[in-house]
């Protein structure tokens, strides 16, 4: 069978941002008659869509663009483009141009609705096409197309950038300043997918806390939640990410009240030391950290809380390390996403002079793993016995009797049934728990 001469490939590194603006570039690139294909040779477009937020992460990004240099041998048609965080960055800007010039497009996360032009000035040019806006234009562009990777569950980004300047991280200065879209921008969104039949939205930002503040109206993240949860059809409403210091009374009052919010809160943490958080510049101690969990707990009971959690940040001692796992015995996470602390160039964090030594990273993260494993099991345990409320996804992977969906606390739940029940709500009753999944059967 003949491919068609249009054909994309996008590969999608780092956040649920990322994946966010994946969607938008697929939905601008099948609104100029492209096709997605799933192996790079029958691309005529590839776009990969990068991430920062570690050296790691960027080295394979690398190694990906040397590859990406046969493909450009075989068919010299093929554009090759690079964009997400990694443009955003001048010293990235001129190692492509030095070291990988068979990348025909460099765009960055300010740039993604010129992807046409850009695109059309790439193929005319036939050389590397460099666009990426530095400063936050302070322009949010409505109304992008978009193909969805899901058509039960759908990411809504609610605002952009962030102005925290935590020391270790390189977002502020990738993705620029925060900029809230318009509420009524939002809901028309959400309106429009909840007419299309999904049924879950997950409200993306680097700091959703702080939605509205850089606004002229009146409204604040709480006050989106309540608008959202009136929208018809929408049955679930989750949000990530929350930063602990901007974490308001207002927002608990509406997890705890608005029945579409669900009872799960992604609230990172990064350090029990409070010293250590004052050198990440997080702005808030260990206690008030175990002072806003005490609450999330007395107002919602049956929340799950998980976190982020980075070890052998510069300067952490022993000490600190055991601040750590005291939060971590006290808060008892559902989950948690642990990280070896590694230098981001560019970041204050990077030049500090006290870094940790790789093998006492090593075996401080192993510790907080195996910990945090068995407090996560000892979490699930508790829900045996209990009814859940699960919207089915689709079937379990490794057997196809079986199904698998979510609870409204995030947990996945593992069940015999059919595919008449994807997209549904149903009441399962918990059997069986492990560390990564619930068992259990319909009611
Ligand atoms: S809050 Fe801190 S860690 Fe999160 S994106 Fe902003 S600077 Fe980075």
């Amino acid at each position: 069978m003949d491919l068609p001469l249009r054909t994309y490939l996008i590969e999608t590194y780092g956040c649920q941002m990322n994946e966010r603006d994946t969607e938008t570039m697929a939905g601008i690139l099948e609104s100029l008659g492209y096709v997605p294909v799933e192996k790079e040779e029958d691309a005529s477009i590839i776009l990969l869509n990068t991430c920062s937020v570690r050296e790691s992460a960027e080295n394979k990004i690398w190694a990906k663009m040397g590859e990406l240099k046969k493909i450009k041998q075989k068919n010299p048609d093929v554009i090759l483009g690079i964009c997400g965080c990694m443009p955003q960055q001048e010293v990235t800007i001129q190692k492509i141009k030095q070291s990988y010039p068979h990348m025909d497009l460099v765009f960055g996360t300010h740039n993604l609705h010129q992807l046409p032009e850009l695109l059309a000035k790439a193929q005319a040019a036939r050389k590397m096409v460099v666009e990426v806006l530095h400063n936050n234009p302070g322009v949010i562009i409505e109304n992008l197309p978009s193909r969805r990777a899901d058509n039960l569950k759908a990411f809504v980004t609610i605002m952009y950038g962030c102005n925290n300047f935590c020391t270790y991280c390189i977002v502020p200065y990738t993705r620029g300043r925060e900029r809230s879209r318009m509420p009524e921008d939002i809901i028309r969104e959400v309106e429009d997918l909840a007419a299309k039949g999904y049924k879950e939205i997950t409200l993306l930002g680097q700091n959703v806390n702080s939605y509205g503040k850089d606004l002229e109206v009146e409204i604040d993240f709480a006050g989106l939640l309540q608008q959202l949860n009136r929208v018809n059809g929408i049955e679930r409403i989750r949000f990530t990410t929350s930063h602990p210091k901007d974490l308001s009374d207002r927002l608990i009052e509406a997890i705890a009240s608005l029945e579409k919010v669900c009872e799960h809160i992604h609230l990172p943490v990064q350090s029990g030391s409070t010293a250590i958080l004052k050198k990440m510049n997080r702005r808030y101690s260990k206690e008030d950290y175990l002072r806003l969990v005490e609450k999330l707990k007395n107002a919602v009971p049956d929340i799950a809380i998980t976190t982020d959690i980075i070890v052998g940040f510069p300067g952490e001692t022993e000490a600190d390390f055991a601040e750590t796992m005291d939060l971590v015995e006290k808060v008892r996470f559902s989950a948690a996403y642990t990280f070896i602390y590694n230098k981001r160039s560019g970041t204050p964090a990077a030049e500090y002079n006290d870094q940790v030594p790789e093998d006492v990273k090593s075996q401080r993260i192993q510790h907080l793993i195996d910990r945090q494993n068995q407090i996560t099991l000892e979490e699930n345990l508790k829900d045996i016995g209990k009814t859940l409320e699960v919207l089915v996804e689709g079937p379990s992977k490794t057997n196809p009797e079986f199904f698998s969906g979510r609870t409204r606390t995030n947990k996945i739940v593992v069940f015999r049934g059919n595919s008449d029940l994807i997209g549904r709500l149903i009441p399962v009753r918990i059997a069986n728990a492990k560390t990564w999944h619930l068992e259990g059967e319909i009611i």
